[in-house]
């Protein structure tokens, strides 16, 4: 009898992961773009939470900030503009093993990709989407996009955008099933750690809007916030996002928020305090879509035809 001899074999030696084992090709952004912090503080949380990078997963569509998966030394999928969130779902259906990540820019996800937007946070499913804010399209050499402020100059609105922009954690916080929603700058590093950090361990869909400084194109738009911390609102909260006294020190302006009232956090997306940052809402409980798609997942051929054939008999004439 031929067949596979294993008893052999031997369980790989459980490794610790050092930051050299995330760190993949040398990113090409430009220089000052807050996509490098970004890159730092995710190639952290991989460290942070031994993240074994055989089984992590990094999906983008289309921007300078998907580029992402090719920054990384795991595995990635540098896919089409705006269809990040459908791919990672996809991968989600077949794969619960896997810790996925999505990477889409305001550009990717808040025009061309709205609609998987919406249905994606719908189903719920467990993955961490990182929306990288610049508010424009950089990579095609600046073009007004949905979250440009009203009056800057782009290539499409040389006399300035028309329209007041779209609040992307508002959207979100709309969406049915919405189960965790934050927001967090690049400049600020702990804060952005510990965001991620969170987002990770939430089981469901967790979006975080990154307001993200575009040098090239958008010089100077968020000095106001780096320059005065106190245009920023810190929300406080035991079940929010941790820091500690000497980083939430910096903040002037905090606002404790309980990320389980949903109605508070609806109404400090609207920034009247100013731009808000940490978490606005979770839900441990939502229903999870994925939770469906991986029924039968182990179940075996023999067993998958014998099923299919007693539901086509449902429709015997
Ligand atoms: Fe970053 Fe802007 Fe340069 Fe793109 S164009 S890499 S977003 S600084």
């Amino acid at each position: 009898m031929y067949g596979l001899k294993t008893d052999w074999l031997e369980e790989p030696t459980p490794r610790y992961y050092t930051l050299g084992d995330y760190e993949g090709e040398t990113a090409r952004w430009c220089t000052g773009c807050g996509d490098h912090a970004v890159l730092t503080a995710v190639q952290r949380v991989c460290k942070e939470e031994q993240l074994p990078p055989d089984k992590t997963v990094f999906v983008s569509g289309i921007g300078c900030s998907s580029r992402f998966p090719h920054y990384m030394k795991t595995y990635g999928f540098h896919g089409l503009h705006g269809r990040a969130l459908p791919v990672a779902c996809g991968i989600r259906s077949r794969r619960p093993d896997l810790h996925i990540f999505v990477v889409t820019g305001d550009g990717d996800c808040c025009s061309i990709g709205t609609a998987h937007w919406i249905h994606a946070v719908h189903y719920n499913m467990n993955l961490v989407v990182m929306l990288f804010d610049n508010n424009c399209y950089g990579l095609t050499k600046n073009q007004t996009s949905p979250t440009s402020p009203k009056g800057s100059k782009s290539n499409t609105h040389p006399r300035g955008a028309a329209l007041d922009p779209l609040n992307p954690v508002q959207i979100t916080l709309a969406i049915t099933n919405a189960s965790f929603v934050a927001r967090t700058v690049d400049w600020n590093p702990p804060h952005l750690f510990a965001t991620l950090q969170a987002a990770h361990r939430h089981k469901g869909l967790s979006f975080v809007q990154i307001i993200q400084r575009c040098p090239h194109y958008k010089a100077g738009v968020h000095d106001p916030l780096q320059s005065d911390p106190s245009q920023l609102l810190l929300m406080t909260h035991p079940d929010g996002i941790q820091l500690d006294d000497s980083i939430k020190g910096i903040f002037k302006n905090q606002r404790e928020h309980d990320p389980s009232d949903m109605d508070a956090a609806r109404a400090l997306a609207r920034d009247p305090e100013g731009v808000s940052i940490g978490l606005f809402y979770r839900n441990e409980s939502g229903e999870r879509y994925d939770e469906y798609t991986a029924l039968g997942i182990a179940t075996s051929r023999d067993e998958k035809i014998a099923a299919l054939k007693a539901e086509l008999s449902l429709y015997q004439i």
